[in-house]
Parts: structure tokens; C-alpha cells; sequence
């Protein structure tokens, strides 16, 4: 699914004669190119937040029913390019090949499409947050997730929001060249650690529960 993958770096124009088949005029080129790599997706990482991010600090909210999350952020059918799907689309994946320093996965959906908590716990962020855009945080435990480039959203700091609870709308806000979902998941090893470790969301939920899309295609 990846196999124009290798387009991300070169110009739009080289894309275009390389793929004449691609529906590129108006709105189409844009919406095609959405899955190209968002810098700001690396402005984070293990050591910490990064320059130009808003700082999501660790509130240390846990519940008593505390868990890692699980399952991904959307439900199909989703729409996107005008096409429908069952599940949600992986596009770039945790660390991609084509986009090394992605702390998170991005799913391609059309802006507007309902985004669900994976897991229980404390609203920690809700609003805009620089290159994040629209981000949501919610935190338990040992455990941030993290939904970014939404479009609205439905809950407040403070909120204990429940697995499977809609928060946002998704979106194209903050640094990101096209409709999509960010989703992150960010592990704190002790009482200690504030800052966190990006793990893969891929360990988080069922390869069964989203369609292979490929970074950039
Ligand atoms: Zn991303």
C-alpha cells in the first residue's frame, strides 16, 4: 500500500506527472497529500517536549480501575477520499520508515468524524496546543493518549471520560497537511517520570482493527 511512498519528498508538480492518473485538480491534490509527514508529530518525544510545543504535563490522575488503553480511536465506516472503508485507515505508522521521529500513528479520515477515548481516565488537555492542533489528552496511570489536529472538541480539562466516549471531532488543524488523526500513546515508567515514553499505539490495538494504508500513499 506504500508504493508511492517514495513521492513524499519531491514537489507536487513531479507527483502529479508521475501519477497522472491521480485525481490532482482542485481540492484533490490537497486531500492526496494529507498523509504526507507532519513535522510537528516529532516536536515530542522521550525527553520530553520539545521546542515550539505546548507542554502536556503529567497530571498523575489515576483510578482505581486503572488500564493500558486499547483499540483504536475511530469506528468505521470510515470516510475518506470520498470512499468508504469498514475500519479505520494506519497510515503512518510509530517511527515510520518515511517519517523516522513520528511519535504516534496518524489515521486518514475525513475531518468531522467522531474521535472515541481508548481508554478511561482524566482529561489532561483539551484545546488548541500549537503544531498539535486541536489536541486531547487523557491520562491514567501509567499511561497519556493523545489525539491531535481535531477540527472540535467535546470535553473539558478535568472530565473523567469513559473507553469508548466521543471527545473530539477529527480534523486539520495545527501542522498538518490533511485530514487525519493523530493518536499517541505515551508511557511514565514510575512516580518519577514526568516526561514520559512515546511506545508504539500499534501494541495497543488488533492489526484486525484498521486497514494497512501506508505512509504518504
Ligand atoms: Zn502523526
Amino acid at each position: 500500500m506504500c508504493s508511492f511512498c517514495f513521492f513524499i519528498v519531491m514537489p507536487n508538480l513531479m507527483v502529479a506527472n508521475a501519477i497522472p492518473q491521480m485525481p490532482f485538480g482542485g481540492g484533490h491534490l490537497a486531500e492526496w497529500q494529507l498523509d504526507i509527514p507532519q513535522d510537528s508529530d516529532g516536536a515530542t518525544g522521550s525527553s520530553g517536549v520539545g521546542a515550539g510545543a505546548s507542554a502536556v504535563g503529567r497530571d498523575g490522575y489515576r483510578s482505581a480501575d486503572a488500564q493500558a488503553p486499547w483499540g483504536v480511536p475511530l469506528r468505521g465506516p470510515i470516510q475518506h477520499w470520498g470512499n468508504t472503508y469498514d475500519r479505520p485507515l494506519l497510515g503512518c505508522e510509530f517511527q515510520d520508515a518515511n517519517y523516522a521521529d513520528h511519535v504516534g500513528v496518524d489515521f486518514p479520515v475525513n475531518a468531522g468524524t467522531p474521535v472515541y477515548a481508548t481508554m478511561s481516565g482524566k482529561v489532561v488537555w483539551a484545546g488548541d496546543n500549537g503544531a498539535w492542533g486541536g489536541l486531547v489528552v487523557v491520562e491514567n496511570g501509567d499511561y497519556q493518549t493523545w489525539f491531535a489536529h481535531n477540527e472540535s472538541i467535546s470535553v473539558q480539562v478535568g472530565d473523567l471520560v469513559q473507553a469508548g466516549q466521543v471527545i473530539a471531532a477529527s480534523g486539520n488543524t495545527g501542522n498538518s497537511s490533511g485530514p487525519h488523526v493523530h493518536y499517541g500513546v505515551k508511557h511514565f515508567g514510575g512516580a518519577e517520570d514526568e516526561a514520559g515514553t512515546w511506545l508504539n499505539p500499534e501494541f495497543y490495538f488488533s492489526p484486525e482493527d484498521v486497514i494497512e494504508w501506508g505512509c504518504g500513499s
